[in-house]
């Protein structure tokens, strides 16, 4: 997990970059420019030394039972982590936590997700037990993973001072497992409307 989590925040940065040409010459290029700066390497090494903290984070969130559109006590728990890393979290109406993260050029967004529920219904035992390294229950991977990932990429950029120059959103989403709903709904007129241009 750890190396995925660096490569997924070495993707933000650069898509956070005000980077037009998509050629990979120029990501490759801009990918190394990245790492030159020390608040991105600051960010990277953040994973490492906190990779104790991620694991807690993943228990805790798996540990709150969420079937889909029974989300809500998982959704606060995420809605008090990415608000501890400085950003302005709401909930929308649907369930949905979006958290801001400004950048310098408020016309453009990178939005992150991961799924807030899991397929699993009410009354799962959720307790997570530790195998040695290892973690057990139902949904810790999907999406405690995920989850877990989203709130230690957003402190990490927080604790490293990293300032991006789009804007950046955080969203855990409800409903991704159910039938009637998912992330693409999200992109509702309300949601929409709160976006900047
Ligand atoms: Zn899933």
């Amino acid at each position: 997990m750890n190396s995925a989590v660096k490569h997924l925040l070495l993707c933000v940065i650069l898509s956070v970059m005000p980077v037009r040409t998509v050629g990979a010459t120029h990501r490759a290029a801009h990918a190394s420019q990245a790492t030159e700066s020390p608040e991105v390497r600051a960010a990277l090494n953040w994973f490492s030394r906190n990779l104790g903290w991620i694991n807690d984070q993943q228990v805790r969130i798996t540990e709150v039972p969420a079937p889909p559109f029974q989300e809500s006590s998982r959704a606060e728990l995420v809605k008090s982590l990415l608000a501890d890393c400085g950003l302005e979290v709401s909930i929308d109406k649907t369930g949905n936590v979006i958290g801001e993260l400004p950048g310098a050029n408020d016309k453009e967004i990178v939005m992150l997700t991961a799924h807030l529920d899991t397929v699993f219904p009410t009354g799962t035992e959720v307790k997570v037990r530790r195998d040695g390294d290892r973690l057990n229950a139902p949904g810790i991977s999907d999406n405690g993973t995920g989850l877990a990932g989203l709130v230690s990429i957003a402190r990490a950029i927080h604790e490293a001072g990293l300032k991006p120059r789009r804007t950046i959103l955080f969203v855990a989403d409800v409903g991704e497992e159910g039938e009637r709903y998912d992330v693409r709904r999200f992109f509702a007129a309300d949601n929409l409307a709160r976006l900047p241009r």
